[in-house]
């Protein structure tokens, strides 16, 4: 599993942060650092920018930030070095633990390709178009990567494009970065489960404190509560049903980024359990991925599959089609076979050096009679359906689908009905294939959140609500 979150990154190619990213680095993203004032026709991300930037001359917001996962930890710095007063709460004794899970596998921080390439990753429904390029536009991979260089964190491309920290660590990088924001003032109250929030002339949080329940407040809120994958990493989903109450259209969690089933033969498992598919492509209707799968006890993993799920969710009934030799077109399989007397299959095997995993899903492929000629069995190698019977459960998920509507949401992400209320992070209904992209879409939300809420004032003027 080289290429999933699972597996161990090929290091070969390098890539250097180049030095203009360094001009980026900093706390604040691009846009905020422009001086001019903002005209009318700017765009938005620069609008924002110069709120934000107006905003660092007014410090003393009072803001709470909910969740200490990436995005919850890059809004904290975004808005302490704005000047504010930040504190950042969670439920768990400590922060960062999924980001500390993501480390296990060498923690995937982002990707090297081109930035209009990469904002056509992001999925979700009624997503406003050019959300991404804008967000992206504000703290884009060079950025994250000059960031994680300014924590001492030198990073680097693997062939794959995908960007790694050279010591395939997150604890250092957690450690260091949470070091730096209480240095920058931010403040921690670990153990404080969020419940629910009221207006007032401040905002009034609920929290439950070790069985107690305590009531905070604050001018503006960003809540980073994750999704619903890993729950035993602090994101379980709970705040749904709190931000329901309060009016707020939430898209179910689905899992993605994630295995599915599938009822594989026995005869499947005992020649093929726990072995790669390598060099292959799959399609789920008209999406084609190109990547590996393994053939585990209930179905398959892998980041072709995990591609296509966005795909597989939008079917009525999921089905993949494995192409098991991609490079050769079914006539040059044909050709490669020669004469063949009897057991097609058996003569590809090695002519075509088909893997244990691909004979044995070509033998025992569901309703499939023995191959009656070459061309039939090179048709099906070029094209395998299998029919899969759903995603394995959202608890194991690399990531999840779903999360608060982007129609209920501003810009500056903030919630349309509760005004001062921010959200960032994977809670968002949107939705990103690995390769880096779900962490790069937590700093840019949790950037972006950050400079909404420092610039953010009730209508009317006022230091806060
Ligand atoms: C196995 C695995 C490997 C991964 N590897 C990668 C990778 O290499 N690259 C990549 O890009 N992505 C990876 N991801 C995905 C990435 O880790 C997540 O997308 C990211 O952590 C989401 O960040 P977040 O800040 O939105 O939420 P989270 O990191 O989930 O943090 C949410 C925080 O909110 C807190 N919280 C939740 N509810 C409450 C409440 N009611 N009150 C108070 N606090 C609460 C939680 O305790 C938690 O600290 C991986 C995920 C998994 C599971």
């Amino acid at each position: 599993m080289s290429e999933v979150f699972g597996g161990t990154p090929k290091t070969t190619r390098e890539t250097r942060v180049p030095p203009e990213a360094n001009a980026r680095v900093g706390f604040w993203p691009a846009s905020a650092r422009q001086e001019a004032t903002c005209a009318d026709g700017a765009d938005l991300s620069r609008k924002q920018g110069c709120a934000a930037r107006r905003a660092l001359f007014r410090s003393g917001i009072n803001i709470a930030i909910i969740g200490g996962g990436p995005a919850g930890l890059r809004a904290a710095e975004v808005a302490a070095a704005a000047g504010a007063s930040v504190t950042l709460f969670d439920a768990k004794a400590s922060v960062g633990r999924k980001f500390l899970v993501a480390g296990r596998g060498g923690l995937n921080l982002t990707h090297a390709e081109p930035r209009l390439d990469f904002a056509q990753r992001y999925t979700g429904r009624d997503q406003p178009p050019g959300t991404w390029t804008s967000l992206l536009a504000d703290f884009d991979a060079d950025a994250l990567r000059a960031w994680a260089a300014e924590l001492g964190v030198e990073t680097f491309a693997a062939t794959s494009g995908r960007v790694y920290p050279r010591a395939l660590k997150a604890a250092p990088l957690l450690r260091r970065w949470v070091h730096r924001l209480r240095e920058a003032g931010v403040k921690f109250s670990l153990h404080h489960r969020w419940t629910g929030l009221r207006p007032g002339t401040q905002w009034q949080l609920d929290f439950q404190v070790q069985g107690e329940a305590r009531t905070v407040e604050a001018d503006a809120v960003i809540l980073a509560l994750g999704g619903g994958s890993w729950p035993e990493t602090g994101s379980d989903g709970g705040w749904v049903s709190g931000l329901e109450k309060l009016g707020v259209a939430v898209n179910g969690f689905k899992s993605s980024n994630c295995g599915w089933e599938l009822p594989w033969p026995a005869a499947v498992l005992a020649l093929a359990e726990g072995q790669p598919l390598k060099n292959i492509t799959a399609r789920a209707g008209a999406v084609t991925a190109v990547g590996e799968l393994l053939v585990t006890r209930y179905g398959l993993e892998g980041g072709a599959i995990y591609q296509l799920g966005p795909a597989l969710r939008a079917m009525a009934h999921p089905e993949i089609a494995i192409d098991f030799k991609p490079t050769h077109t079914v006539e040059q399989l044909v050709r490669k076979l020669g004469n063949c007397p009897n057991n097609f299959l058996a003569a590809a095997r090695s002519r075509w050096k088909l893997s244990d995993a691909a004979y044995a899903i070509l033998e025992n492929r569901p309703g499939g009679a023995p191959f009656t000629s070459a061309e039939s069995l090179a048709t099906t190698t070029k094209n395998c359906p299998l029919p899969l019977t759903g995603p394995r459960p959202l608890s194991e998920a690399i990531s999840s689908a779903g999360g608060v509507c982007w129609r209920e949401l501003d810009a500056s992400l903030m919630i349309h009905r509760l005004p001062g209320v921010f959200v960032a992070g994977e809670m968002i209904d949107w939705d990103a294939p690995t390769g880096g992209y779900l962490m790069q879409g937590c700093f840019v939300t949790g950037t972006r959140a950050a400079c909404g809420a420092v610039a953010w004032r009730p209508a009317g003027g006022g230091p806060a609500r």
